[in-house]
């Protein structure tokens, strides 16, 4: 039985007076594993939030199914089971906060899930820890900026201690420092913790960590294969308006020009070792 399963999903919103709106989501078809990374890329309204929702009840399909270990999300008996396994971190940080004290705002999650008292101190401690927000613990979470507040609203998801971990671009707000303690920090949670990780994200380098990368467009899966296999589709994804790392876009270059770097090129560390390879491992 997988973690996470979207079996012919589609997801219409409810437009206002009757309006029918287009598909948001359309007939997608997902299956996640226990310990995999998998990256979603999609341009702005192709559905990646709207798919992110429907992860773990916060949206039921309109048609379709969504299981969560097997279980139904349609089905109320089944919620509790549902956010116990499948966390998520929304897009906007300010949707999240529910508390006017940051520690609070962490305790909400898994106190919701009946988190005893005693273990709650420690989870809670640990979770800032994680995101290097520990000193801001008495802070108040209106007043942290958008960076930090993403890193509190991740934080309260790792104390819920669930099996999946969804991510709705937790990037975004952050500075290159931040995005990379952050990166590191999910890494860490699925490498150690064999937490699995979906990860949404408009930045190409961090979609090369992955495993595995979907990339939806207008609410369908258009690529759903490892990272390399999809960024050697250049054009397909311009077309939609995604681009491809740079470093990949530095190899593709060079291999036009004739030099010899694979095709799996695409970090500048894997750049690097190629490029030494190349120089008979002369470099100096
Ligand atoms: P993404 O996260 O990829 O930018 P979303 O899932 O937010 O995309 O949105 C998918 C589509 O659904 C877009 O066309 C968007 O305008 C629409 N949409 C999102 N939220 C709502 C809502 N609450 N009501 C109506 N339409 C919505
Ligand atoms: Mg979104």
């Amino acid at each position: 039985m997988s973690l996470l399963e979207f079996k012919n999903v589609s997801f219409r919103y409810e437009g206002e007076e009757g309006q029918i709106l287009p598909l948001a989501l359309d007939d997608v078809n997902i299956t996640i594993e226990k310990g995999e990374f998998v990256a979603i890329i999609g341009h702005n309204g192709s559905g990646k939030s709207t798919l992110s929702k429907l992860a773990n009840a916060m949206l039921y399909p309109t048609q379709g199914k969504v299981y969560v270990n097997g279980l139904d999300t349609c089905v109320e008996d089944n919620e509790l089971a549902i956010r116990t396994s499948v966390g998520v971190v929304l897009q906007n940080p300010d949707n999240q906060i529910v508390a006017t004290i940051v520690e609070e705002d962490v305790a909400f999650g898994p106190e919701n899930l009946g988190v005893p008292q005693r273990e709650l101190r420690s989870r809670v401690d640990n979770a800032l820890k994680s995101v290097g927000m520990y000193e801001y613990k008495d802070h108040e979470p209106h007043k942290l900026s958008g960076g930090q507040k993403q890193r509190v609203a991740i934080a309260g998801v790792i104390a819920m201690q669930t099996e999946c971990i969804v991510l709705d671009e937790p990037t975004a707000m952050l500075d290159p420092v931040g995005r990379k303690e952050v990166m590191n920090t999910i890494k860490k949670l699925n490498k150690e913790l064999g937490i699995s990780v979906i990860f949404i994200t408009h930045f190409m380098e961090e979609v090369t960590q992955a495993d595995r990368v979907i990339v939806i467009d207008s609410g369908r899966v258009l690529f759903d294969s490892t990272p390399t296999e999809v960024f050697k589709q250049a054009e397909k994804l311009n077309k939609i308006g995604l681009d491809v790392p740079q470093t990949a876009k530095l190899a593709a270059a060079l291999r036009n020009k004739g030099v010899e770097i694979p095709n799996d090129v695409m970090t500048p560390e894997a750049f690097v070792e190629s490029f030494i390879k190349l120089s008979g491992g002369k470099v100096k």
